[in-house]
């Protein structure tokens, strides 16, 4: 009960970005929902915003529908670090050739993501800080050395290695065994990121609705026909851009994807002073553990914002956070007393590829209905490029296939609903992360 001492009196379990991008404002319902349609998008996160933008403009008629206000999901909860590519096939081996083909169309994504901020006029205190990826052990150090190598050949990441004995150039802590840092990445406010691409769908022709939930999707002599909490709604085609919120829309899409919930913690002000002791560059940082820890200053500069993971099936955002509070103060000691302001959680997505997807999810059952899914935890600009790249598909203005669309929408075996192992998982994912750092000689978390 002491940790509840931690929570300010004011504090709330809900996003930060939503004291500037709150929901309300997010939310759209813009009047009378059709019966019918080209393409319906189920989902209104950053995925389902760009593929309806790019239909709009193609002069397609597109629905886009959410079951919560829009932007509810993980598009205005995520910790607003943006990259091309640093995470892409990370803790899996992919083919060199697969590897190599990702990595560059994330490039790619990266340079298009910018070029949309600056083209669309998106104030979403986007800048280029640059990201530190600290080793949680010598082991991964040398591993990140392979890494860089392949990030600057590739992914034009600018990236080097920063030695154990100069980490302290990159943050106010000796918790990390030196690192690697990417110049070519950097950090958003997720909240009035989404508010301005949402803007953009509304300018384009898109008719959004907020709370209505998408159903059951089966072929009838008209078209697609989707069940909606408004009533049925027939459409050519359908992209599913659900991300970890799938739930139980569709089965098939379900069994192949397991959402799992990351947390994040703001803390009280702690003064810009403070902030540049801890974050000398100010860049974003995040970690090399299978259960990685990420974190940033805030837009202003006042406030740290913490992230990991913190609990796995019964979820709550006050007994997260101050779990993840003590992660915290492992890596800033000196922060032992620090009060919370904001406590929160979301759902991310995996893959049993381990990297997202994208494509015609049934084309020989069901054609018609695609989807983008499977951020695997670094979305803001892979998902925004993966929905770009599906309304590119769906309007039929691509012929040139993403290294995303391989098929990598497999079922995970002996998963229907409930993702029950994930606590196990998390176990042991926790359990070598420590053994990692013991062998270098550290003996805390
Ligand atoms: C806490 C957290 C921190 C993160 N930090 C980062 C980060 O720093 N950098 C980074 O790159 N990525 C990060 N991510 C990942 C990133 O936020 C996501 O990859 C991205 O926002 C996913 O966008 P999306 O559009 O695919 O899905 P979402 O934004 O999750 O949207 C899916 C939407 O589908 C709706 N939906 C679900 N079922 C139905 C239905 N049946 N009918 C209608 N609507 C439905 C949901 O309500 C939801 O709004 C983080 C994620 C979380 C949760």
């Amino acid at each position: 009960m002491r940790d509840q001492n931690f929570l300010l009196p004011d504090f709330k379990p809900e996003p930060y970005w939503w004291d500037h991008a709150p929901p309300t404002l997010l939310n759209s319902d813009e009047g009378e929902m059709p019966n019918r349609c080209d393409v319906v998008v189920v989902g209104s996160g950053y995925a389902g915003l760009h593929a309806a933008i790019v239909l709009a403009r193609a002069g397609i008629d597109v629905v886009v529908m959410d079951a919560e206000v829009l932007g509810y999901g993980a598009s205005s909860r995520n910790g607003g670090m943006v990259s091309g590519g640093v995470n892409v096939g990370k803790h899996i081996d992919l083919k060199p050739a697969q590897e190599q083909a990702m990595l560059a169309e994330a490039s790619l994504s990266y340079r298009w993501f910018e070029d949309f901020i600056q083209t669309e006029r998106i104030d979403a205190d986007y800048q280029r800080t640059g990201r530190f990826v600290g080793a949680h052990c010598s082991d991964a150090w040398q591993l990140l050395v392979k890494r860089m190598v392949k990030l600057n050949e590739v992914a034009d990441s600018s990236a080097y290695m920063v030695p154990a004995a100069q980490t302290r150039d990159e943050i106010g802590s000796d918790y990390y065994k030196g690192g690697m840092v990417l110049e070519r990445s950097g950090a958003v406010h997720p909240g009035k990121l989404h508010l301005g691409v949402l803007n953009v769908a509304r300018n384009a022709g898109v008719k959004l609705f907020g709370n209505v939930r998408a159903g059951a999707i089966a072929r009838s002599k008209d078209g697609l026909r989707l069940e909606t909490s408004r009533g049925p709604l027939i459409a050519e085609k359908i992209i599913v851009a659900t991300n970890g919120y799938t739930g139980e829309l569709s089965n098939w899409h379900q069994r192949r994807l397991v959402p799992i919930a990351s947390y994040q913690l703001a803390t009280e002000e702690l003064g810009s002073e403070l902030i540049t002791q801890l974050f000398p560059k100010h860049r974003m940082i995040a970690d090399t553990k299978r259960l990685l820890y990420y974190f940033r200053p805030s837009p202003d500069r006042k406030r740290l914002l913490f992230g990991g993971r913190a609990r796995y099936l019964r979820h709550d955002p006050i007994a997260g956070v101050l779990l993840l509070r003590r992660k915290l103060t492992a890596v800033f000691p000196q922060l032992a007393e620090v009060k919370l302001s904001h406590g929160w959680w979301g759902y991310v997505a995996y893959l049993r590829g381990g990297v997202p997807d994208m494509g015609e999810s049934q084309p020989e059952t069901l054609p018609g209905v695609y989807h983008a899914l499977g951020c695997h935890g670094s979305g803001v600009v892979m998902m925004s490029w993966l929905g770009y790249r599906t309304g590119l598909l769906v309007s039929g203005q691509t012929n040139s296939q993403s290294a995303f669309s391989e098929g990598g929408m497999t079922p995970f075996p002996l998963y229907l609903k409930k993702p029950w192992f994930l606590p196990a998982v998390g176990a042991y994912y926790q359990l070598r992360d420590w053994v990692d750092r013991q062998r270098d000689g550290d003996f805390s978390k």
